[in-house]
């Protein structure tokens, strides 16, 4: 398998707080792994240094070859990678439609007009939206909006897709359905970083994981072997 990102020997100092200590993995290409951890143990800090929202005291983050870190965010979007918060993001007082094409709009090769609107359109289908572009986005339920955080995110056509506990608030049902389109963009080939505190998740997504506990990584592996590891459970335990 190809290595699409690797990070290495990744640290970042808040102050006299070292947040991220000498981190080190990587993701493949197509692949979907998961970044694990009690709270507080650093990864939302890995995620913001990735996406170039904070840059790392030390360390590389290298994509396809070369090293991004400490670019400026706009730089690394253009780079190929793309993600969703922890708080939903949206432009609410425009439609469904609107929101998608202004991230287009953002995009590299800019996309604009008709060209958009028919690229919003194909993206909302992707994203179970379809026929929904003109609905205000203020009015959508919350699985919605994420849905629709999703094809902003996906309008960059990025090669990493960074999610930040992207499933979390969705009710029992609305998980089924989060799960079952991100194994649909997971089987469509996009490699897939994620960060969540959902096991059921985890294990139905990622064939890896990583965790990290108190800044530092305690294990990285396939999913069912890192979340039976002792030194998981005891981490969690903790929390
Ligand atoms: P997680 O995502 O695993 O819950 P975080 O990456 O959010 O953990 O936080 C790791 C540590 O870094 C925590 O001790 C947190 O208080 C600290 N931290 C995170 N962001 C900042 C910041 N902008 N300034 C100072 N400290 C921060």
């Amino acid at each position: 398998m190809t290595t699409l990102l690797k990070i290495q020997n990744l640290k970042k100092q808040f102050g006299g707080l070292t947040a991220v200590n000498d981190v080190s993995f990587s993701v493949a290409e197509g692949e979907t792994v998961a970044l694990l951890g009690p709270n507080g143990s650093g990864k939302t800090t890995v995620i913001n240094m990735i996406s170039g929202a904070f840059a790392p005291t030390s360390g590389r983050i290298v994509l396809a070859g070369e090293n991004i870190a400490g670019l400026a965010p706009n730089r690394i979007a253009h780079k190929g990678i793309a993600r969703t918060f922890q708080l939903v993001r949206i432009l609410p007082s425009l439609s469904v439609a609107e929101n998608v094409m202004a991230a287009l709009a953002f995009r590299p090769n800019h996309l604009w007009g008709t060209e958009a609107r028919d690229r919003a359109e194909h993206l909302l289908l992707e994203v179970g939206l379809g026929g929904r572009g003109h609905e205000h986005a203020n009015d959508l339920t919350y699985i919605d909006q994420k849905r629709m955080e999703l094809a902003r995110a996906l309008a960059a056509e990025p090669r990493l897709l960074l999610l930040d506990e992207w499933l979390s608030g969705l009710n029992p049902t609305e998980l089924g359905v989060g799960i079952d389109l991100i194994t649909s963009l997971g089987q469509r080939g996009m490699t897939i970083l994620l960060v969540e505190h959902i096991m059921e998740a985890v294990r139905a997504l990622c064939s890896r994981a990583v965790v990290m506990n108190v800044g530092t990584k305690i294990a990285d592996g396939p999913t069912a072997d890192v979340l039976a590891d002792p030194a998981v459970i005891v981490a969690y335990l903790g929390d």
